[in-house]
């Protein structure tokens, strides 16, 4: 099955920091990197694009004692290899690569700019775009953020369940509460 082509593959924040090993490790993060790979290799979407967070001095989101709601370890540092993609994930896999996050948090990837300065949603209604499946990590901070900002934008949004991970269980009730008041469907194959 592929998918429409006005419908695009939204990836956030795959990156080496945010699984296993990492800075930031969400538990399940190197699971989603091969499984997101799987899905972009199988070529269902005509668009797939990537967030990342990409920080040089972003204030109190960094705190040497995180609280892990608003302020976390440091992470995604701009030239270091936790900013990168994580493997088997690899740039060339993406149409366009949105940065966020330089000096202060964004959790949205509707708040990142690609290399020539052109916004996500700027960039997806240029190619066509009017839906978007979104997956990557953490599903209870990037992921909800974007997908949320997503639907504001007026895009049809779907968050692919199952190729999220989360930093913690627990917001998860309150996180599909949220998706479901901004009329996000969850899915959990895409
Ligand atoms: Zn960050």
């Amino acid at each position: 099955m592929t998918a429409p082509s006005s419908t695009a593959l939204i990836v956030v924040d795959v990156q080496n920091d945010f699984c296993e090993g990492g800075s930031l490790a969400v538990a399940g993060g190197a699971q989603v990197a091969a499984d997101v790979a799987e899905l972009v290799a199988s070529g269902r979407y005509g668009t797939v694009v990537a967030t990342r967070d990409h920080h040089i001095d972003p204030g109190s989101h960094f705190s040497d004692e995180p609280d892990f709601v608003d302020s976390w370890p440091p992470h995604c540092v701009v030239g270091t290899p936790g900013e990168l993609l994580h493997a088997p994930l690899t740039e060339d896999l993406f149409a366009e690569t949105f940065f966020k996050g330089e000096y202060e948090a964004a959790y949205s990837g509707f708040e990142g700019k690609s290399a020539d300065g052109s916004t996500l949603a700027g960039w997806l209604r240029e190619h066509g775009i009017s839906e978007v499946d979104v997956c990557g990590i953490a599903t209870d901070y990037c992921v909800r953020a974007t997908a949320l900002d997503a639907a504001r934008e007026g895009f049809g949004v779907r968050v692919l369940d199952g190729l999220t991970a989360a930093v913690s269980a627990d917001n998860l009730t309150q996180v599909r509460q949220d998706f479901a008041d901004a009329g996000v469907t969850l899915s959990t194959s895409p």
